[in-house]
């Protein structure tokens, strides 16, 4: 439990940051229109965004009218109960076990904490007995692949490297490599970001085709990490990543540092894509799973 209780703060302490906390709209006598927009005001300050804001402010109306309330503090129950259920969708653990090896291939711009959820998300895995194998598929940078590497060493799984060399072939390797060795599980870095001139995305596309011809019906997931702190420009990434390659799951790091945690609604309202994880700070016990209830709870406190 005190483990579970420290993420849990972190999470809220990030969430309170924003300068009108949403707790406070209901500190008032009345229900009124000046309630609903001092409400507005704050949840588009949180990043929840216009779509997820208008919906959440007729939801809650109705289930206001519904239950009767007249007492404010009431209201402020009844939000958490909205954006719980809005937020219930993206609610989804993942699994493997389906298929030797579940090959995962993990997306994002740089800095997002891709290389460091890999590190978390491997450790989890290890721990659950499962046979990791690591690709390096960012070839690019020299640095991504030594953190790659050191993310290896410390949770003490295999890794295909190669420097300088086409990714998709480095790819291609680790999941011939992985079938190969009865690993449980396969899991490619990629680039976040390339030299001028080539196209990430293009890059990303040939990648998954790769997987494919490597494995009959792989990639089994597609992550995409994104940076919780960035709000609405993670939604941006979300719909560009999977318009591109199709999505199967999300990693939302730093929601210990952010008062814009709000995007987790407009990306259930506008684009829900399970959210596998959440990241709320740099080490390996700072992954956890997303529970909408806790999650909704926190950003209302
Ligand atoms: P990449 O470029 O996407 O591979 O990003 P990195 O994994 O190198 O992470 C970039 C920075 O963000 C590093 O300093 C990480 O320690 C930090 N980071 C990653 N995830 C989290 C998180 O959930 N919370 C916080 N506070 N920092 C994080």
């Amino acid at each position: 439990p005190t483990v579970r209780r420290s993420w849990l703060d972190k999470l809220r302490a990030g969430l309170r940051k924003t300068g009108s906390s949403i707790a406070q709209v209901f500190t008032g006598t009345q229900i009124d229109d000046a309630l609903y927009e001092e409400l507005e005001a704050a949840l588009l300050m949180a990043d929840t965004g216009v779509k997820a804001t208008e919906f959440l402010l007729e939801d809650l109306k109705k289930r206001v009218k519904e239950a009767k309330v007249t007492d404010p503090a009431a209201v402020r129950g009844l939000l958490a109960e909205a954006l719980s259920d809005l937020l219930r969708p993206l609610e989804k653990p993942l699994t493997v076990g389906e298929h030797t090896p579940t090959v995962m291939m993990v997306v994002g711009v740089n800095g997002a904490g891709k290389t460091t959820s890999i590190g978390k998300l491997t450790r989890h895995l290890a721990e659950a007995e499962q046979k990791v194998l690591l690709a390096a598929a960012d070839t690019f940078r020299a640095a991504a692949r030594e953190q790659l590497s050191v993310w290896a060493d410390r949770t003490r799984v295999e890794i295909v490297s190669q420097e300088g060399g086409d990714p998709s072939a480095v790819t291609f390797d680790a999941v011939v490599a992985g079938r190969a060795r009865g690993c449980d599980v396969v899991i490619a870095d990629t680039a976040g970001r390339l030299p001028t001139q080539l196209h990430l995305m293009e890059e990303l596309k040939k990648i998954r085709r790769v997987i494919g011809k490597a494995q009959d019906g792989a990639p089994h997931e597609v992550l995409l990490v994104v940076d919780g702190n960035t709000g609405q420009n993670a939604l941006t990434q979300v719909k560009a990543f999977d318009d591109a390659l199709g999505l199967t799951g999300l990693i939302v790091t730093k929601l210990d540092g952010t008062a814009k945690g709000g995007v987790l609604a407009a990306i259930a309202r506008e684009r829900p894509i399970p959210v596998y994880f959440v990241g709320v700070g740099e080490k390996l016990e700072d992954l956890q799973t997303f529970s909408a209830r806790e999650f909704a709870q926190a950003l209302l406190e």
